[in-house]
């Protein structure tokens, strides 16, 4: 059994490496750092959660629709965006250990470390020092505080430090034959702006009527330099945006309604509400005029799932002035005034989720290690109590032997729950370790075919959360399965 959460959480990974859930990339070259494939459970899962979140948002909603946009879009949207100038991180390299660290990470630390020592006026001082040295892009004054504090690398265990240099987090590559810079073009570092550019052709052609959403699946790229804790920090991923696009003044109102709904999103799967919460942004990007992140409590402390941000209309501005088209949409219902309210660029409210912090999340959640030991012997599970609508594989039959005819019945009640469920057939070992099988990749229901199904068509059906068994009419399994699974 797992006693401690850095167990349990080493666990989670090596299970989801066992059970086909996620594999490291490249991995029989050694693997490719914070790049993660997603094995046959693992990607039935992924799209699981994305269609829950697909349906909740676009297909719940009749003023919300979804798009595909391209990866590769053109450099300038970067620029306008403010991820050519602004998407980076102050680094810093260690010169003995050749360790690269972020430059205001190691401040941090040191910060907190006085705060633990008692030093409060100290930890203040540093910390508004940094903040302004941050806000100034003061790069050599970075560096300087972490002399100052005679900080060390915890792998040489010198200060031996070299300039602060900005890193930026966007990958790029070349579009076309000659690789000079006009060709320069960015794997998008995220799917909003994508949803920006396009967002008069979607009210165009959709005829939609401010509020209005759209939302998209897909990857992102960021070239993360401290990539850590398994899936949490990739540098390909994928996100699950929606921006809504509001009347100016009516944003804060908005924000409200999509932070709640958003929350709501994560309890439905019915995760205990004491594993989530808010945490508000205090210091605000220069274009937010509010942000809070949904947070889960991971193993290894709250980390951000989820951000519901209200970022005005400085994107779509930015796009009018380096586009040099008009973002503006004409909005034809009365004021109070009783006058149109007329042409304007609209406000914007995002929800922007990590897929892959999902599914982890998901993962950790379902995950358990149930001790089934009686009297007189020892025994226990691996068991993923995963929502039946999220789970890979819906039910899994069983032939009790593989002969009498039996593989042959149970493919044939297959062959008709595989129209509407993924259903898994298994004749190999004991129905017992067919069942612990099924319980480690969370399968809600395993049936299994003896020979009384051949004289009146009824098979046992048994619970994955209870592990209780029935008998049922093998026609009465569409139905009852379907009660379970479907959204
Ligand atoms: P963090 O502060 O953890 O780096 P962020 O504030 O940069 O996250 P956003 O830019 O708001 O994240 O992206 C929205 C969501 O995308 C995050 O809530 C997170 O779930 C996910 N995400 C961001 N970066 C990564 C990454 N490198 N790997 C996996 N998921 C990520």
């Amino acid at each position: 059994m797992s006693n401690s959460t850095d167990e349990l959480f080493k666990n989670v990974i090596s299970h989801c490496k066992e059970y086909g859930f996620v594999f490291q990339s490249s991995e029989i070259y050694d693997g490719l750092s914070a790049v993660y494939d997603y094995g046959q459970n693992g990607s039935e899962l992924k799209n699981n959660i994305k269609t829950y979140w697909w349906k909740a948002m676009v297909q719940m909603h009749d003023n919300i629709v979804g798009i595909d946009s391209a990866i590769f879009m053109h450099p300038t949207i970067w620029k306008a965006s403010g991820h050519v100038d602004g998407f980076s991180d102050p680094m810093i390299d260690n010169k003995d250990s050749n360790k690269r660290y972020r430059a205001d990470q190691l401040l941090e630390d040191r910060i907190a470390k006085l705060d633990e020592e008692g030093k409060t006026s100290e930890a203040e001082e540093l910390q508004i020092e940094m903040d302004n040295a941050l806000k100034a892009e003061d790069l050599p004054r970075l560096r300087e505080l972490i002399i100052e504090q005679n900080i060390k690398c915890p792998l040489s265990g010198t200060a031996n430090w070299t300039d602060v240099r900005q890193f930026n987090l966007m990958f790029s590559t070349q579009m076309g034959a000659v690789a000079d810079d006009a060709d320069v073009v960015y794997l998008r570092p995220e799917t909003a702006q994508g949803i920006f550019v396009n967002y008069l052709n979607v009210q165009k052609s959709g005829r939609m009527k401010i509020p209005f959403g759209i939302a998209q699946i897909g990857k992102a790229f960021r070239n993360e330099v401290i990539a850590r804790q398994f899936i949490i920090r990739m540098r390909e991923f994928e996100q699950m945006e929606m921006q809504y696009f509001v009347r100016p003044g009516t944003q804060k109102e908005w924000f409200e309604k999509w932070k709640a709904a958003r929350l709501k999103w994560h309890l439905a799967l019915g995760t205990d509400a004491a594993k989530y919460r808010y945490h508000e942004h205090t210091k605000l990007a220069h274009y937010a005029d509010a942000a809070y992140d949904i947070e889960f409590d991971f193993p290894f402390g709250f980390k951000e799932v989820e951000g519901i941000h209200s970022r005005t209309d400085f994107d779509l501005s930015q796009h009018e002035k380096f586009s040099r088209k008009k973002m503006q949409y004409f909005d034809p219902e009365l004021g109070e005034d009783g006058k149109p309210y007329g042409n304007y660029i609209p406000y914007v409210i995002e929800t922007s989720i990590g897929l892959d912090r999902m599914f982890l999340l998901t993962m950790i959640n379902a995950y358990e290690e149930e001790d089934l030991s009686t009297e007189e012997r020892q025994d226990s599970r691996t068991v993923l109590r995963l929502h039946p609508c999220l789970a890979p594989v819906k039910a899994a039959i069983f032939p009790l032997t593989k002969k009498d005819g039996l593989p042959e019945k149970a493919r044939e009640i297959m062959d008709k729950l595989k129209l509407d469920f993924n259903i898994q057939y298994e004749e190999k070992d004991a129905i017992g370790k067919r069942y612990r099988r099924q319980d480690a990749i969370g399968t809600p229901f395993c049936i299994t075919v003896d020979h009384q199904t051949l004289e009146d068509n009824t098979v046992t059906i048994r619970h994955r959360d209870t592990m209780a068994q029935e008998r049922v009419a093998a026609d009465d399994l569409e139905k009852i399965i379907g009660g379970l699974v479907s959204w």
